[in-house]
């Protein structure tokens, strides 16, 4: 061990041989912690389900159980030593959220005293390994950063791997004879043929042929993702997959619908609000998207922040051959629109309009963005290639931008075309004005919050809403608001067509800035306590079965 430098030295001891300062900052709060996520209950309509169905999810429960401890062992390492040494309940409880010291909605700060930073490896590298020696080893021996290995010291020192089956063996022996058993009571053959092959790879390591299987299951009510699947756990080269599981239940009545809808894509294509040229390719409706309610959540997608969508699988080789699955989760929606959506816009809009936010307006909104992605074109007219390239690191962005706006432009269409039944179409405009707020406060890093601060700017240029200076709350104008949704709409397509670089840079330089009016409206929100996310109920109990 290296010699401490003298002053180092005598810093530790005058630290040691002083009492604590009288204005110590006060210990972590963790009743207020806690209530930054609010409980909400995860369900389904059991009642549409077969015996077989009821018997298989106590079964695939088991199995996302395993998936949790696996989970807790890769992002800290001994849970119960953990938990079983923080005395106060509510930290307790907030370490169960955050499966470990670090607060996650938080930059991973720390409230347990003295566990320090949280390892950019997690438990997933040796923790005194750095970056520099990790990368030198991988020049040698790729199962470094592969998805599915950990990575130890050895007697000597030097550094090892270790396949996820023999270190995570127990949890998954446990959770492979889980989905053997519920295999075996499936009525759907493509669904019992995914499982099969799911707990084959979990146990063998090679999980290629199950994701390929689970691209192939089209027409099952039930489905579970499960097994090591994304990697944001570790930030030291984002390569180790995470242990999760989701049991999902499809909505059959929403899939219905969302397949009518994608067929009348080539004719929304057509009227878009943009020249000729702008729309002359065929719009996609390849891709799988189906609504689900997510009846249990386990490992890292439980972890801190909850997702309400899922798009796999990750493996390029499936997408190339298969393409991808965008999951939707319609009922861990209803929890982010009723305990933050409606507190939000509660206090953001004029009373008199609050009415119009309303679930099936969200949840419309959120299906129709996905939609939306398959509209306007992908390929620059100016030979600049494919829209993506050309635009580099804005593109993201305007695309999540696109899907929002012209989103709205199909709800609009259809409610034309009468499509969309008896609601009334303010519905969708006042609750997606909602959604800005709720956007921008949460994601600002993210290609949507950036999307949703140009959207606000815009709109309140274009009068698409009104700010009332006295009581800080907004009326939305239809008029206008129609108007600056078509007017907008052109304005990215347009940007995409041309790949046109500076000009959705100059959008986001002009409209992307939060201006201190709207942040003092934002911190209202925070002053009355609005939940920043969801935890869950969940579970046999949960479902009544
Ligand atoms: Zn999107």
């Amino acid at each position: 061990m290296r010699a401490l430098p003298l002053i180092l030295v005598s810093l530790l001891l005058f630290a040691w041989a002083c009492p604590a300062p009288v204005d110590d900052p006060p210990a972590t709060d963790g009743k207020a912690l806690v209530a930054k996520y609010t409980p909400f209950t995860l369900t389904t309509d059991t009642a549409l389900l077969s015996e077989n169905q009821k018997a298989m999810i106590p079964l695939l429960i088991e199995a996302a159980e395993a998936m949790d401890e696996a989970f807790w062992i890769q992002a800290y390492g001994d849970k119960d030593a953990l938990l079983g040494s923080i005395e106060d309940t509510d930290l307790r409880r907030f370490a169960e959220i955050n499966y470990g010291p670090w607060d996650r909605l938080d930059d991973n700060k720390p409230f347990i005293e003295g566990v320090g930073e949280k390892p950019v490896g997690a438990n997933l590298y040796p923790k005194d390994a750095t970056k520099e020696e990790l990368e030198a080893a991988a020049a040698n021996d790729p199962a470094i950063k592969d998805l599915y290995t950990v990575v130890r010291r050895a007697d000597d020192g030097s550094l090892k791997t270790i396949p996820y089956n023999e270190f995570f063996a127990a949890q998954i022996e446990t959770a492979a004879a889980k989905i053997d058993e519920a295999a075996a009571l499936a009525d759907n053959a493509a669904l019992k043929h995914y499982l099969e092959l799911r707990a084959a790879a979990m146990r063998s390591n090679e999980y290629l042929d199950s994701d390929m299987a689970w691209m192939d299951m089209k027409d099952n009510q039930l489905d579970f993702v499960v097994g090591p699947i994304e990697t944001y756990e570790e930030r030291i080269f984002g390569a180790k997959a995470s242990f999760e599981a989701y049991i999902l239940v499809k909505d059959m009545e929403w899939s219905k619908r969302l397949a009518h809808y994608v067929g009348l894509l080539p004719g929304l294509q057509e009227g878009l609000p943009v020249p000729d040229e702008y729309k002359k390719e065929k719009p996609g409706s390849k891709s799988d998207l189906n609504a689900y309610d997510v009846v249990y959540y386990a490992g890292d997608c439980n972890a801190g922040s909850k997702t309400i969508a899922i798009n796999l699988p990750n493996d390029e080789r499936v997408q190339l051959e298969k393409g991808a699955r965008r999951l939707q989760l319609k009922n861990a929606m209803r929890a982010k629109f009723e305990k933050i959506l409606l507190p939000i816009t509660g206090e953001l809009l004029a009373p008199e309009q609050r009415g119009h936010v309303t679930f099936d307006a969200f949840f419309a909104n959120t299906m129709f963005h996905e939609v939306a992605h398959g509209l306007g074109i992908k390929q620059t007219i100016t030979d600049k290639g494919s829209v993506r390239e050309a635009l580099g690191n804005q593109a993201s962005a305007l695309e999540e931008g696109k899907a929002d706006v012209l989103g709205l432009y199909m709800v609009t269409k259809l409610h034309e075309m009468g499509e969309l039944g008896e609601a009334d179409l303010m519905d969708y405009y006042v609750t997606f004005v909602g959604s800005i707020f709720r956007s921008i406060r949460f994601g600002q890093a993210s290609a949507h919050g950036r999307a949703n601060m140009v959207r606000f700017n815009y709109f309140k240029e274009q009068g698409a809403f009104l700010r009332d200076a006295e009581t800080g709350q907004y009326r939305i104008d239809f008029v206008a608001m129609q108007k600056a949704v078509a007017s907008l709409s052109e304005m990215i397509l347009t940007i995409q067509g041309n790949g046109d670089y500076d000009a959705a840079a100059k959008l986001v330089t002009d409209y992307g800035t939060k201006g201190a009016e709207l942040e003092a409206d934002l911190e209202r929100l925070d002053a009355l306590g609005i939940p920043r996310d969801i935890t869950f109920v969940q579970g046999r109990e949960a479902l009544g079965l």
